[in-house]
This record gives structure tokens, sequence and C-alpha cells, in this order.
């Protein structure tokens, strides 16, 4: 159902053919959720917290599954990144790249990367201000180990849908005004955003990474 809704989208934002990658966010669920859906043939995983993240990659050991960390990434957790994730979609500073490169080097391991792009003020919002996205841009571009691949936005929970449009089409803007500068387009090829309550809005202003839990696993539980 999921992928169907996917396909419409695409279909409908004329980019039909075009492939859109389904992260299935699976923070506080269960590693037998996670199986099962591998079990389907699902490969992409999201978690937010480290601790939880290496608990279920250790226990599960899924051959070719590729785990993204999609929340904020304290700088004591940076040591556990190389074995725990091949994506991170949440660098915010050149101070995070330049603490991962060097943990990335000291175990031969590459991550691919998305900066995210803040949009909103408050202490719990992360990201990089646009002002500053061309020099952390630059720093992952010298960097060996991380591989930048694109940019990521987290929009304010919508009421509906709708609301979280102009996020999304801010960020495609700044990416179109990051290639039209000269940044290579490896780098910036994916726009992760849309989450279960805003993906279709989100393929419809170019998402090629939507990050969903919910509407995969079923409403959270917090213990
Ligand atoms: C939890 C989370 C998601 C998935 O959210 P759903 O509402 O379950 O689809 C996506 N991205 C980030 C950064 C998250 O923290």
């Amino acid at each position: 159902m999921l992928k169907k809704r996917v396909e419409k989208a695409l279909e409908k934002a004329g980019r039909k053919g075009e492939e859109v990658k389904i992260v299935a966010v699976s923070k506080t669920f269960p590693p037998e959720s996670v199986r099962a859906l591998y079990s389907l043939g699902h490969k992409d995983f999201g978690e937010n917290y480290v601790q939880e993240a290496r608990k279920k990659v250790k226990e599960l050991s899924l051959e070719n599954a590729e785990w993204h960390m999609v929340g904020k990434l304290q700088k004591n957790k940076v040591k556990y990144i190389p074995e725990t994730f091949q994506w991170f979609h949440a660098l915010d500073s050149v101070e995070l790249a330049e603490l991962l490169e060097k943990k990335l080097r000291e175990k031969s391991k590459t991550l691919k990367v998305l900066i995210q792009v803040k949009y909103e003020e408050g202490e719990h919002r992360v990201g990089v201000e646009e002002s500053d996205i061309k020099a952390l841009i630059e720093k992952c571009l010298s960097c060996e180990h991380i591989k930048l691949r694109g940019l990521m936005v987290l929009p304010p929970i919508p009421e509906h849908p709708e609301d979280s449009r102009p996020y999304f089409q801010r960020l495609r803007r700044l990416r179109d005004s990051l290639l039209d500068a000269g940044f290579p387009e490896d780098s910036l090829k994916e726009l992760s955003m849309g989450m279960s309550d805003d993906f279709e809005v989100a393929i419809e202003e170019g998402a090629t990474i939507i990050r969903v839990g919910r509407i995969i696993f079923g409403e959270r539980r917090y213990e």
C-alpha cells in the first residue's frame, strides 16, 4: 500500500519511473519487526538513538541491509557510527564532520551523509543555517571517508500534510541554487524529506528519500 502511494505521488509529480528510497524508521520497534520487513526484501532501516540501533544492528546482523542514522548525533556517540550505520542524515556542523571523518578513518569505513538544514528557531531544532551550508559542503568534499549525498529537512510536526510543503520547496530550491553555484551533482543528488504524515507532498516536491516509521510499523509506544 505504501509503495502504491509512493508510485501515485511520483506520477502526480511527473516523475514516473523515478525511484524513491523508503527508509523504514524502526525506532522503538522490536528487532522482530525489522526482521519481518527485511524478509520481505526491504533493505533500508532508520534509527534515531545510537544505543538502540547498535543493539538491533548487532542482534539482527542483516546482510546487505543499510542502516540510516536519522536523528541528532551527540558527539560522544560518534565513535559508534562507523560500525553501525551506512548513512547519516543529520550532519549540522563542521566540527561534527571532522569528528566523524576521524573515526571513519580509524575504522577504514565510509559513510553516506546528508546535511540537515534548519528552517525553524528553537533549541530542539537541529540543522545548519542556510548561510553556513557552503562551508559545511566544502568541508565534506575535503573528507575522504564522508560521502556527501544531499540534504535533509525535518519540518515541525504538520497538522495538515500541506503545512510541510514550504519547507520541502525551500530545501529543493536550496539544492538547485547550490548546483548552480557549481557544487558537484553527485554530492547533492538526494533530498531526504517526508515522513508518515507528509511523504506524498515531499515526493511532489522532489524527495528522493522518505523516512517513514508509523505508516509501516504502526503507532510508537514510549515507555
Ligand atoms: C521518527 C522519525 C521519522 C519517522 O517518523 P514517522 O512519523 O514514524 O513516519 C523520520 N525522520 C526522523 C528524523 C524521525 O525522528
